[in-house]
């Protein structure tokens, strides 16, 4: 019914009436409906809804009283005028506590009819809108309660004392609070002992705007009735924004402070992933065991302790015999197996307050603080060590036996900083190696260290470089999904004239000490950019470029200027390069490096954090940086194949890095179960052995002109052709 055409029924026994009735009526511009006695009208209103009926009293059969108790009983709403022939007062009364509008007699005049027709329906106008508003209100009010109790997050409002006024049904959920017990009591009944301080400046913040106070982290009590233990209470974590509430005065022109609005979000499983990944970035996934990161710290405490208590402290390098045979006979299963038995049996000889870590492969590393005078302790403990590991170990039912080959520095004698003393054990270690293995040795300087340790690397390097024994060779990054290859990574050789092919692990180390890697960096650039410009210029899809740098050439005073000024040279757009670094470089010294990283960034080149998961791993500096890609450590794909853990970490990890809008490239993807799992979880990129080993560049060029890549399981017939830089 539109509330602009009303409605109306005329009701008489006379058909003339009925007929002048509603002529007049037309004139008004209304139309209305007429019913021939009472009889009809209850029908009439049975069937539709009336705004306003003009009804007769006095009718044969059913009469206008009766039709308008029928009214009554039905509760039909309308509005009644009566126009009738019957004076009496009693008529009119009873009309009118029948709920009739009015009461007109008949002949009635023109005039007032209209007048009283018009008022009528006024008033019914202003009623329907009123109804209008007032559903549209409920509605409302209805939404937004909605949407304040189904929020994920609790929302409350505090009064100037830091009372709540309100605070939604979510609390209920997640402390077992009822939002009613609640209100009316102090902020600081929700709050941990520890963080009432910290609180304090958020729950009832003053401040609206940018400064008001955003992901503040604190801890709120459970509910918790049996408690009695005030410092055990169970606390949930969260993240709490709020700002103040104002009232603009018109007359006085000032703001008065209302209280405070505020949002905590539950923060649980964050914290929870955090902490794992905490773990794991101090651990060894294998064994439990400390890594060399965490070793690398304990170690550094270690050694000022020993300097101001002037102290001996030990460091042994420990590295078993005749792994890497069981490991490439028996296989990875049975040679990690034997890594956590052995760790386990090495756990057994020390002392608390020693450190056993896992250096990476079988190596494995003990710090001994505290030592006596001489190296008798250091001795028994080694004994004891080259001792538990005699008896077999059972595996599978091999019997398998092993031996350690252990060096050992003392701090002040042979070093009192934490390179020179892992470098000597290593050094004694190798001595142990080549005299018979399975036996322990301290450092002593007249040691002859190994070729590289020895060599003078600075002419080595400087020769490489003049006699182009460097070269890099490329290993393609692949999409998992669509198969193509989508980028390469820049991997540096040496070739060296005499010793053969060199691992870049084993001399960018040493190049990052002396400074040298500035000079290689530079090479690895050119070298790079020569080739993605020689496959640009062929017309081969557009891939990106991704080129590994250390702390020493971003610490670089020009390199933005650099990269940006080659990158010019080499006609290449900045979204080609990628510039892969490590976490412990950004963390060298986090400001300097964010502010360059936003530089490089700006040029449009891309930055990816390589090796994740074997550093810091905070996942908090994450944000803070522009940062387009993350790179999973191997070690992490490694233990797809083995732990149901290594696979909940990496999870965590790429739907974190996913959820911050990141690239994911997972490392050293080398089997098909890896690479399932991979695309199970969503993953973006992988590297492997599983596509291929690091390539020359003719041979990148060729996988290029017949792309798509054929990743294994996927259909690379499907996916379409990319676009080529010509
Ligand atoms: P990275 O950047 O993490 O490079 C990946 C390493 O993993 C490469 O070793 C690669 O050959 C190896 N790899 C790739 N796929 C697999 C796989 O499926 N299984 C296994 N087991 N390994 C795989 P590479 O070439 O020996 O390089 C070692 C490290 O040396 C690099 O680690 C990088 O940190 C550094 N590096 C290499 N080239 C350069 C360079 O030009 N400049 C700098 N600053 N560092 C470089
Ligand atoms: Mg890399
Ligand atoms: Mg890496």
């Amino acid at each position: 019914m539109s509330s602009n055409e009303p409605n109306i029924l005329i009701v008489d026994d006379d058909p003339l009436v009925l007929k002048s009735l509603r002529d007049l009526l037309a004139i008004r511009g209304l139309a209305a409906d007429t019913a021939i006695g009472g009889r009809e009208a209850i029908v009439c209103l049975d069937q539709m809804e009336y705004d306003l009926v003009l009804l007769d009293l006095q009718m044969p059969y059913v009469n206008g009283h009766d039709v308008m108790r029928h009214i009554n009983r039905k509760q039909i709403k309308t509005s009644v005028i009566v126009v009738s022939g019957e004076t009496s007062f009693e008529a009119a009364r009873d009309a009118c506590s029948q709920g009739a509008y009015d009461f007109l007699r008949k002949p009635y005049a023109t005039d007032e009819l209209l007048i009283t027709i018009n008022n009528a329906l006024n008033e019914i106008n202003l009623e329907k809108q009123n109804r209008h508003i007032t559903r549209q209100l409920r509605d409302s009010e209805h939404l937004h309660r909605y949407l304040v109790n189904t929020s994920p997050d609790i929302i409350y409002i505090l009064d100037q004392d830091g009372h709540f006024t309100f605070i939604n049904e979510r609390i209920e959920t997640l402390l077992g609070y009822s939002s009613r017990e609640l209100t009316g009591k102090h902020y600081s009944y929700l709050v941990h002992q520890d963080d009432i301080e910290a609180a304090r400046y958020v729950f009832n913040e003053r401040r609206a705007g940018d400064r008001a106070s955003r992901n503040v982290e604190l801890r709120l009590k459970y509910k918790d009735d049996d408690s009695k233990h005030v410092f055990d209470t169970r606390t949930l974590p969260i993240e709490l924004s709020s700002m103040g509430m104002y009232k603009d005065d018109d007359r006085s022109q000032k703001r008065t402070y209302l209280g405070t609005y505020g949002v905590a979000r539950d923060i649980t499983e964050r914290k929870r992933a955090e902490e794992t990944i905490n773990f794991q970035a101090y651990h060894d996934l294998l064994t439990n065991l400390p890594n060399r990161a965490l070793l690398r710290d304990r170690l550094g405490v270690a050694i000022s302790q020993a300097k101001r208590e002037k102290e001996m402290l030990a460091v042994m390098f420990l590295d078993l015999d005749r792994f890497k045979n069981i490991n490439d006979t028996l296989g990875h299963v049975v040679g990690d197996e034997l890594l956590q038995q052995v760790s386990a049996r090495l756990k057994s000889c020390v002392r608390e307050g020693d450190t056993l870590a896992r250096f990476g492969g079988d190596e494995f590393t003990l710090l001994l603080p505290k030592i006596g005078k001489g190296e008798g302790d250091t001795s028994r403990i080694a004994q004891k060590i080259n001792e538990v590991l005699r008896d077999p170990f059972i595996i599978d039912g091999n019997e398998l036996y092993v031996s350690a080959s252990i060096g050992i520095s003392i701090y002040p004698r042979d070093g009192t900083d934490m390179e020179t003393l892992i470098k000597h054990a290593d050094i004694a270690m190798y001595h142990v190696k080549d005299t018979g293995k399975n036996n322990f040795k301290f450092y002593s300087s007249d040691m002859t260290t190994p070729y590289f340790q020895n060599l003078s690397l600075e002419t080595g390097i400087h020769k490489a470089l003049e006699n182009d024994e460097f070269h890099l060779v490329y290993q393609p990054q692949i999409n998992i999904k669509s198969g193509e290859i989508v980028g390469v990574e820049a991997l540096l050789r040496w070739e060296h004239a005499e010793y053969g092919l060199i691992s870049p692990a084993e001399f960018i180390p040493f190049a990052e000490e002396t400074g040298m890697i500035v000079e290689i960096g530079h090479w690895v650039l050119h070298q790079a950019c020569t080739e993605l410009k020689r496959w640009r210029d062929a017309g081969l899809p557009e891939i990106r470029m991704s080129i590994n740098m250390s702390a020493r050439q971003l610490a670089e005073k020009k390199i933005v200027k650099y990269l940006a000024d080659t990158l010019r040279d080499y006609r290449i757009p900045g979204h080609c390069l990628e510039i892969e670094i490590t976490e412990n470089t950004i963390m060298s010294d986090m400001d300097a490096m964010i502010h360059k990283l936003k530089e490089l960034s700006k040029k449009g080149v891309n930055i990816a954090i390589d090796d994740f998961g074997t550093g810091y791993s905070s996942l908090s500096y994450l944000h803070k940086l522009p940062i387009h890609t993350l790179k999973v450590d191997r070690t992490f794909i490694r233990e797809v194949n083995i732990l149901q853990t290594g696979k909940s970490i990496i999870n965590t990890i790429v739907a974190m890095v996913k959820g911050l809008g990141l690239n994911v490239i997972a490392e050293g993807v080398e089997t098909q179960q890896q690479l399932d799992y991979l695309r199970e979880i969503d993953c973006n990129e992988a590297q492997g052995f599983l596509f291929c080993k690091p390539l020359t560049a003719d041979v990148v060029a060729q996988l290029l002109i017949q792309e798509p890549y054929a990743v294994p399981g996927s259909n690379p017939g499907m996916h379409r052709s990319r676009h080529r830089t010509h």
